[in-house]
Formats: structure tokens, C-alpha cells, sequence
């Protein structure tokens, strides 16, 4: 018998450059954020979230776009602007959600109220994961790694803006076991079924969700710490990186992972072939 089944959810798209996806190890922040002259086409790439049902509950990992993005579900640059707070974050990230397809909007289709949500597990605070935030205020518990908190408290004027989850109950948790590239984890239910594992690089916070069955069989979400299957597989890291070597070190143990073979998926947000549907385990 299963004891977890996943629901992969897509919300809509991210549009970015390539670099800032597959930079690889010698892309600058400029390429990677459309600020050099000789950038490339951006690229569409999906957002995907997680509903994880599990024996203590329903846990949401990551929470897409806003409606506020879309109001009409088309693509709208002011919207996006209001939304995001920053017209430079709009001209690194731009996105679309078609109407109902946000989580919250998916997740009233399945006939699920986000107050029934246990814990929504916020991988890390970019926009294309928090700004969706606020759909799920009422949440039982929103979890934050405080690590990613200070990140963002100390980059909110260019990378992150507060209003995302300003006013919001967020449960801002310390590492408190050592799984993992660092040996940084957040054991959720303290029996290591769900771990939060830090893989830094992408932002000093950013979390892997692990969660184990009790045949030792996995299922991996290793959200931007590559933005694809081909990222682990070929080492390609993001162009986007606040300490290149860690970023390294996370990939290679997203690789190791991904390879072992208890683990019946590893998913990130972005990956172009991931499709919605279910899968247990
Ligand atoms: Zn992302």
C-alpha cells in the first residue's frame, strides 16, 4: 500500500533568459538577468507546484504565481509590475497564469480549501515561487527555512519584495538535522519521512523537500536547485547563483539522488517535460 501520493499541479509560466536557467558555471548576473547586450531569446518554462497527501496531512511544496500577474489570465506587463512591486524584477521574470490555473484556483477544482493545507513548504522566496504566497494565508502552517528568510530580508530592495508575505503567519524554522550537501536539514515530523535539505547556491536558504516512505523509497523535489532533469545529469548549474561552489555541491547531491534507486522521482519546478498528474508511492 501507498502512503503518499503527489499531485503535480502546473500554475502557469516563467519567462527568463536561458542563462538563468542553464548559465552554467561562468555566466554573469547580467546575462542570467537580461541586462548585457548580447542576451539571448528568453524561454518559457512551466511552474510547477507539489500537493503531497500524506499520513499527517496535506503539504503544498511551493505556491506558483498570484492571480494579481493575470487578472484576466493573459499575459499583462502592468499587472506583473504591481504584482512583482519592481519593474526590474519584471524585466527578469515575466509570467502568465491562465485563469484556474493558479494553486490555490486548482486546488478548489479538486475540492480543496487552502485552510485545509497542513504546511505549505516555501522553497525558497524568488518570485516565481512566493509570490503566490498570500493564496494560502490561512494555511495551517507556512514554512519558511529562516536561513531564506534573512536571505531575503537582506536583498528585498533588488531580488525579493516583502509584500509578497507581508501580514502572513510564517513559520520560520532552524535546521535541527544533517541531511544533505551541508548537512543542514529540517526534519518535519522528527521520524525523517519529510525533510526540508538545505542546497544552497541559488539563495543560501534554498530547500530540497525529501520524503521517504516506509520501504525507503523517495520521492525528491528539488525545486531551483536545477531548472531540469539535463541540470544534474550534464552538471549545468543556474546562471543566477550567490556562491557558485555550493551551488556546485547542492547539484552534484541533487545527481547523486536522483540516481539512487529508491527514489521513485526527482522533480524540479521548472523542468520543461514535467507533466500534471499523480504518481504514489
Ligand atoms: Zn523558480
Amino acid at each position: 500500500m501507498s502512503t503518499y501520493k503527489v499531485h503535480i499541479i502546473n500554475t502557469g509560466k516563467v519567462r527568463i533568459e536561458p542563462e538563468l536557467a542553464f548559465g552554467g558555471d561562468h555566466c554573469s548576473t547580467a546575462k542570467a538577468s537580461g541586462f548585457s547586450l548580447n542576451n539571448s531569446p528568453k524561454i518559457w518554462l512551466p511552474v510547477n507546484v507539489y500537493l503531497v497527501e500524506t499520513p499527517q496531512g496535506l503539504a503544498l511544496l511551493d505556491t506558483g504565481w498570484d492571480r494579481s500577474m493575470s487578472p484576466q489570465g493573459v499575459f499583462d506587463k502592468q499587472a506583473q509590475i504591481d504584482s512583482l512591486g519592481s519593474a526590474m524584477l519584471y524585466h527578469v521574470n515575466q509570467g502568465v497564469v491562465p485563469l484556474g490555473q493558479t494553486a490555490s484556483e486548482q486546488l478548489a477544482e479538486m475540492g480543496i480549501k487552502t485552510s485545509d493545507i497542513d504546511y505549505v513548504i516555501i522553497s525558497h522566496l524568488d518570485c516565481d515561487h512566493a509570490n503566490g504566497l498570500k493564496q494560502f494565508k490561512d494555511a495551517k502552517h507556512v514554512l519558511v527555512a529562516r536561513t531564506e528568510y534573512e536571505y531575503a530580508k537582506k536583498h528585498h530592495w533588488v531580488r525579493f519584495k516583502k509584500k509578497w508575505w507581508d501580514g502572513m503567519d510564517l513559520d520560520l524554522y532552524d535546521w535541527n538535522d544533517n541531511q544533505g550537501p551541508f548537512q543542514r536539514s529540517y526534519d518535519l515530523f522528527g521520524d525523517q519521512s519529510v525533510e526540508l535539505i538545505n542546497i544552497p547556491g541559488h539563495t543560501d536558504g534554498l530547500v530540497a523537500t525529501k520524503i521517504t516512505n516506509a520501504d525507503g523509497k523517495f520521492f525528491l523535489y528539488f525545486a531551483d536547485g536545477g531548472y531540469g532533469d539535463e541540470s544534474w545529469q550534464q552538471m549545468i548549474t543556474s546562471g543566477i547563483s550567490t556562491d557558485k561552489a555550493a551551488q556546485k555541491k547542492s547539484l552534484a547531491w541533487i545527481r547523486e539522488q536522483s540516481l539512487q534507486p529508491n527514489c521513485v522521482k526527482s522533480l524540479s519546478c521548472h523542468g520543461k517535460n514535467i507533466k500534471p498528474g499523480t504518481f504514489e508511492f
